[in-house]
Protein backbone atom coordinates (compact mmCIF):
# COMPACT_ATOMS: atom_id res chain seq x y z
CA UNK A 1 0.00 0.00 0.00
CA UNK A 2 1.46 3.52 -1.17
CA UNK A 3 1.43 5.85 1.78
CA UNK A 4 1.56 9.38 0.61
CA UNK A 5 1.78 12.56 2.55
CA UNK A 6 2.04 14.81 -0.26
CA UNK A 7 -0.38 15.88 -2.57
CA UNK A 8 1.95 16.30 -5.60
CA UNK A 9 3.38 12.87 -5.48
CA UNK A 10 -0.37 11.33 -4.57
CA UNK A 11 -1.65 13.22 -8.09
CA UNK A 12 1.59 11.96 -10.17
CA UNK A 13 0.02 8.26 -8.81
CA UNK A 14 -2.82 8.77 -9.60
CA UNK A 15 -2.56 10.03 -13.02
CA UNK A 16 -0.63 7.14 -13.80
CA UNK A 17 -3.29 4.76 -13.26
CA UNK A 18 -5.98 6.72 -15.07
CA UNK A 19 -3.32 6.92 -18.27
CA UNK A 20 -3.45 2.89 -17.55
CA UNK A 21 -7.37 3.24 -18.17
CA UNK A 22 -7.72 2.35 -14.20
CA UNK A 23 -11.23 3.05 -12.43
CA UNK A 24 -10.74 5.49 -9.45
CA UNK A 25 -12.70 5.23 -6.11
CA UNK A 26 -12.03 7.51 -3.19
CA UNK A 27 -13.09 7.31 0.65
CA UNK A 28 -12.23 10.31 2.20
CA UNK A 29 -12.22 10.14 6.15
CA UNK A 30 -10.56 11.76 9.35
CA UNK A 31 -9.47 8.22 10.69
CA UNK A 32 -10.30 6.54 13.99
CA UNK A 33 -11.01 3.79 11.13
CA UNK A 34 -14.10 1.41 12.27
CA UNK A 35 -16.50 -0.85 10.53
CA UNK A 36 -17.91 1.67 8.87
CA UNK A 37 -15.29 3.39 7.30
CA UNK A 38 -14.05 -0.10 5.90
CA UNK A 39 -17.18 -0.97 4.81
CA UNK A 40 -16.91 2.33 2.19
CA UNK A 41 -13.61 1.34 1.55
CA UNK A 42 -14.94 -2.50 0.66
CA UNK A 43 -17.55 -0.87 -1.48
CA UNK A 44 -14.91 1.01 -3.36
CA UNK A 45 -12.24 -1.56 -3.58
CA UNK A 46 -15.34 -3.68 -5.19
CA UNK A 47 -16.42 -0.99 -7.65
CA UNK A 48 -13.03 0.50 -9.04
CA UNK A 49 -9.54 -0.70 -10.03
CA UNK A 50 -7.83 1.20 -7.76
CA UNK A 51 -8.67 2.59 -4.56
CA UNK A 52 -7.54 5.38 -2.56
CA UNK A 53 -8.44 6.31 1.46
CA UNK A 54 -7.79 9.65 2.82
CA UNK A 55 -6.69 10.36 6.82
CA UNK A 56 -7.15 14.08 7.31
CA UNK A 57 -8.50 15.82 10.15
CA UNK A 58 -9.80 18.83 9.15
CA UNK A 59 -9.54 21.51 11.69
CA UNK A 60 -11.89 24.21 9.56
CA UNK A 61 -14.89 21.66 10.06
CA UNK A 62 -14.40 22.20 13.74
CA UNK A 63 -16.61 25.07 15.51
CA UNK A 64 -14.72 24.52 18.95
CA UNK A 65 -11.06 24.14 18.99
CA UNK A 66 -11.88 21.23 21.83
CA UNK A 67 -13.27 18.83 20.17
CA UNK A 68 -10.36 19.13 17.10
CA UNK A 69 -8.00 18.21 19.96
CA UNK A 70 -10.29 15.38 21.71
CA UNK A 71 -10.77 14.12 18.26
CA UNK A 72 -9.46 10.60 18.38
CA UNK A 73 -6.18 10.14 16.49
CA UNK A 74 -4.64 6.45 15.73
CA UNK A 75 -2.95 6.47 12.46
CA UNK A 76 -0.45 3.38 12.58
CA UNK A 77 -3.87 1.28 13.53
CA UNK A 78 -5.47 2.89 10.52
CA UNK A 79 -2.93 2.29 7.78
CA UNK A 80 -2.75 -1.76 9.23
CA UNK A 81 -6.25 -2.01 8.52
CA UNK A 82 -6.65 -0.29 5.50
CA UNK A 83 -3.70 -2.68 4.03
CA UNK A 84 -5.28 -5.82 4.99
CA UNK A 85 -8.57 -4.78 3.53
CA UNK A 86 -6.12 -4.33 0.27
CA UNK A 87 -6.65 -0.72 -0.20
CA UNK A 88 -4.10 0.96 -2.82
CA UNK A 89 -3.24 4.13 -1.59
CA UNK A 90 -3.58 6.44 1.48
CA UNK A 91 -3.35 10.20 1.95
CA UNK A 92 -2.38 11.59 5.16
CA UNK A 93 -1.16 15.40 4.64
CA UNK A 94 -0.66 17.44 7.86
CA UNK A 95 -2.53 20.88 7.71
CA UNK A 96 0.19 22.95 6.15
CA UNK A 97 -0.02 20.51 3.17
CA UNK A 98 -3.66 20.72 2.69
CA UNK A 99 -3.45 24.60 3.66
CA UNK A 100 -0.44 26.02 2.65
CA UNK A 101 -2.77 29.20 2.75
CA UNK A 102 -5.92 30.27 4.23
CA UNK A 103 -8.70 29.14 2.24
CA UNK A 104 -10.84 31.90 2.57
CA UNK A 105 -14.30 30.63 0.25
CA UNK A 106 -17.77 30.87 1.14
CA UNK A 107 -19.68 28.18 -0.45
CA UNK A 108 -23.61 29.20 -0.27
CA UNK A 109 -25.84 26.37 -0.11
CA UNK A 110 -29.08 28.25 0.95
CA UNK A 111 -30.65 26.50 3.49
CA UNK A 112 -28.92 22.94 3.11
CA UNK A 113 -26.55 24.43 5.69
CA UNK A 114 -28.63 26.35 7.74
CA UNK A 115 -30.34 23.78 8.87
CA UNK A 116 -30.07 20.42 11.90
CA UNK A 117 -25.87 20.43 11.89
CA UNK A 118 -25.96 23.50 10.26
CA UNK A 119 -27.66 25.82 12.84
CA UNK A 120 -25.79 24.09 15.83
CA UNK A 121 -21.93 24.15 14.42
CA UNK A 122 -21.61 26.89 12.15
CA UNK A 123 -19.16 27.00 9.22
CA UNK A 124 -18.64 23.33 9.71
CA UNK A 125 -20.18 22.65 6.04
CA UNK A 126 -18.27 24.83 4.55
CA UNK A 127 -15.33 23.86 6.22
CA UNK A 128 -16.26 19.84 4.76
CA UNK A 129 -17.06 21.21 1.31
CA UNK A 130 -13.44 22.94 1.34
CA UNK A 131 -11.83 20.27 2.14
CA UNK A 132 -13.70 17.44 0.23
CA UNK A 133 -13.27 19.97 -2.95
CA UNK A 134 -9.62 20.13 -2.02
CA UNK A 135 -8.80 16.45 -1.68
CA UNK A 136 -11.15 15.87 -4.49
CA UNK A 137 -8.67 18.06 -6.96
CA UNK A 138 -5.96 15.98 -5.90
CA UNK A 139 -7.48 12.34 -6.59
CA UNK A 140 -9.67 13.19 -9.47
CA UNK A 141 -11.76 9.80 -8.23
CA UNK A 142 -14.41 8.94 -10.71
CA UNK A 143 -16.78 7.59 -7.72
CA UNK A 144 -16.27 8.47 -4.21
CA UNK A 145 -17.75 7.11 -1.21
CA UNK A 146 -19.83 8.62 1.64
CA UNK A 147 -22.05 7.15 4.76
CA UNK A 148 -25.33 7.91 4.85
CA UNK A 149 -24.69 8.08 8.39
CA UNK A 150 -23.87 12.05 7.83
CA UNK A 151 -27.04 12.31 6.24
CA UNK A 152 -26.79 16.23 5.37
CA UNK A 153 -23.35 15.95 4.95
CA UNK A 154 -24.09 13.47 1.93
CA UNK A 155 -26.20 16.13 0.58
CA UNK A 156 -23.98 18.84 1.17
CA UNK A 157 -21.23 17.23 -0.74
CA UNK A 158 -23.79 16.05 -3.87
CA UNK A 159 -24.65 20.56 -4.16
CA UNK A 160 -20.50 21.32 -3.54
CA UNK A 161 -19.72 18.75 -6.90
CA UNK A 162 -22.60 20.36 -8.87
CA UNK A 163 -21.52 24.15 -8.03
CA UNK A 164 -17.50 23.20 -8.83
CA UNK A 165 -18.71 20.53 -11.59
CA UNK A 166 -16.53 17.86 -10.54
CA UNK A 167 -16.72 14.42 -12.53
CA UNK A 168 -17.29 12.20 -10.04
CA UNK A 169 -19.94 10.02 -8.83
CA UNK A 170 -21.16 10.64 -5.61
CA UNK A 171 -22.02 7.22 -3.59
CA UNK A 172 -23.87 6.95 -0.58
CA UNK A 173 -23.44 3.92 1.66
CA UNK A 174 -25.70 2.21 4.24
CA UNK A 175 -24.74 3.28 8.21
CA UNK A 176 -23.32 0.41 9.85
CA UNK A 177 -24.39 -0.26 13.12
CA UNK A 178 -23.86 -2.11 16.85
CA UNK A 179 -25.94 -5.27 17.25
CA UNK A 180 -27.84 -2.95 19.25
CA UNK A 181 -28.63 -0.59 17.20
CA UNK A 182 -25.54 2.23 18.16
CA UNK A 183 -24.33 3.76 14.64
CA UNK A 184 -20.54 3.41 14.65
CA UNK A 185 -18.72 6.57 15.12
CA UNK A 186 -15.13 7.33 16.43
CA UNK A 187 -16.87 9.12 19.07
CA UNK A 188 -18.76 6.16 20.66
CA UNK A 189 -15.20 5.35 22.18
CA UNK A 190 -15.26 8.04 24.46
CA UNK A 191 -18.53 6.86 25.95
CA UNK A 192 -18.67 6.41 29.52
CA UNK A 193 -20.52 2.96 29.90
CA UNK A 194 -23.55 3.84 31.81
CA UNK A 195 -24.02 6.18 28.17
CA UNK A 196 -22.75 3.19 25.89
CA UNK A 197 -25.58 1.49 27.28
CA UNK A 198 -28.11 4.25 26.92
CA UNK A 199 -26.84 5.49 23.40
CA UNK A 200 -28.77 2.55 21.36
CA UNK A 201 -31.89 4.64 22.43
CA UNK A 202 -31.30 6.81 19.81
CA UNK A 203 -32.02 4.30 16.98
CA UNK A 204 -34.70 2.68 18.74
CA UNK A 205 -36.17 6.28 19.34
CA UNK A 206 -35.94 6.49 15.28
CA UNK A 207 -37.39 3.38 14.77
CA UNK A 208 -40.08 4.09 16.98
CA UNK A 209 -40.61 7.35 14.42
CA UNK A 210 -40.57 5.00 11.61
CA UNK A 211 -43.55 2.89 12.97
CA UNK A 212 -45.70 6.40 13.79
CA UNK A 213 -44.70 8.24 10.44
CA UNK A 214 -47.42 8.96 8.78
CA UNK A 215 -50.42 7.67 10.33
CA UNK A 216 -49.21 10.26 12.99
CA UNK A 217 -48.61 13.71 12.72
CA UNK A 218 -45.17 15.03 12.88
CA UNK A 219 -45.33 17.35 15.74
CA UNK A 220 -46.36 14.03 17.65
CA UNK A 221 -43.95 12.03 16.66
CA UNK A 222 -41.31 14.94 17.72
CA UNK A 223 -42.79 15.32 20.40
CA UNK A 224 -42.41 11.60 21.53
CA UNK A 225 -39.36 11.22 20.80
CA UNK A 226 -37.91 14.08 22.54
CA UNK A 227 -39.97 12.31 25.31
CA UNK A 228 -38.49 8.95 25.01
CA UNK A 229 -34.40 10.24 24.70
CA UNK A 230 -34.60 12.91 27.62
CA UNK A 231 -36.08 9.87 29.66
CA UNK A 232 -32.79 8.58 29.53
CA UNK A 233 -30.35 10.29 32.61
CA UNK A 234 -27.42 9.96 30.12
CA UNK A 235 -29.15 11.24 26.65
CA UNK A 236 -30.01 14.73 26.16
CA UNK A 237 -31.89 15.75 22.61
CA UNK A 238 -30.60 18.62 20.67
CA UNK A 239 -32.44 18.09 17.57
CA UNK A 240 -35.54 15.71 16.20
CA UNK A 241 -36.41 16.72 12.54
CA UNK A 242 -38.05 15.01 10.56
CA UNK A 243 -37.30 16.46 6.78
CA UNK A 244 -37.88 15.51 3.54
CA UNK A 245 -34.22 13.89 1.94
CA UNK A 246 -34.58 15.82 -1.37
CA UNK A 247 -33.83 19.27 0.14
CA UNK A 248 -34.04 18.43 4.15
CA UNK A 249 -36.80 20.98 4.17
CA UNK A 250 -39.59 20.28 7.21
CA UNK A 251 -42.03 17.07 5.88
CA UNK A 252 -45.05 16.44 7.16
CA UNK A 253 -47.18 13.43 6.50
CA UNK A 254 -48.43 15.19 2.97
CA UNK A 255 -45.35 14.24 1.61
CA UNK A 256 -45.10 10.51 2.62
CA UNK A 257 -45.34 9.63 -0.79
CA UNK A 258 -41.10 11.35 -1.08
CA UNK A 259 -38.56 10.14 0.79
CA UNK A 260 -38.84 11.13 4.20
CA UNK A 261 -36.06 10.82 6.64
CA UNK A 262 -35.71 11.39 10.71
CA UNK A 263 -32.57 13.29 11.61
CA UNK A 264 -31.42 13.15 15.29
CA UNK A 265 -28.55 14.80 17.22
CA UNK A 266 -28.15 13.69 20.94
CA UNK A 267 -25.55 14.82 23.57
CA UNK A 268 -23.99 12.21 26.26
CA UNK A 269 -22.41 13.81 28.38
CA UNK A 270 -19.98 15.49 26.31
CA UNK A 271 -20.20 13.38 23.61
CA UNK A 272 -22.57 14.54 20.60
CA UNK A 273 -24.24 11.89 18.33
CA UNK A 274 -26.11 11.94 15.39
CA UNK A 275 -28.22 9.42 13.44
CA UNK A 276 -30.94 9.36 11.03
CA UNK A 277 -33.15 6.87 9.33
CA UNK A 278 -35.59 6.70 6.49
CA UNK A 279 -39.23 7.09 7.67
CA UNK A 280 -40.54 5.84 4.79
CA UNK A 281 -38.78 3.19 2.85
P1 LIG B 1 -15.46 10.58 9.38
O1 LIG B 1 -14.09 10.01 9.43
O2 LIG B 1 -16.24 10.39 10.64
O3 LIG B 1 -15.50 11.97 8.83
O4 LIG B 1 -16.25 9.70 8.33
C1 LIG B 1 -15.73 9.39 7.07
C2 LIG B 1 -16.82 8.77 6.24
O5 LIG B 1 -17.30 7.58 6.87
C3 LIG B 1 -18.04 9.69 6.07
O6 LIG B 1 -18.52 9.60 4.75
C4 LIG B 1 -19.01 9.13 7.06
O7 LIG B 1 -20.36 9.38 6.71
C5 LIG B 1 -18.70 7.64 6.98
N1 LIG B 1 -19.18 6.93 8.18
C6 LIG B 1 -18.93 7.27 9.47
N2 LIG B 1 -19.57 6.44 10.30
C7 LIG B 1 -20.25 5.55 9.51
C8 LIG B 1 -21.12 4.44 9.77
N3 LIG B 1 -21.42 4.07 10.99
N4 LIG B 1 -21.63 3.77 8.70
C9 LIG B 1 -21.33 4.16 7.44
N5 LIG B 1 -20.52 5.18 7.12
C10 LIG B 1 -19.99 5.87 8.14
Amino acid sequence: MNVFRHKKSLNQWVRQGKARGMRLGFVPTMGALHAGHLELAGRALKENDLVVCSIFVNPIQFNKAEDLEKYPRSLEADLRQLEDIGCDAVFCPDTREMYPEKDARVFDFGHLDKVMEGRYREGHFNGVAIVVDRLFRITEPDKAYFGEKDFQQLQIIRAMVRMEGHPVEIVGCPTVREPDGLALSSRNARLTKAQRQEAPGIYQALKKAREMFPATDTKEIIHAVTKQINASPELELEYFEIVKARDLLPATRAHANEKVMGCIAVHAGDVRLIDNLSLNS
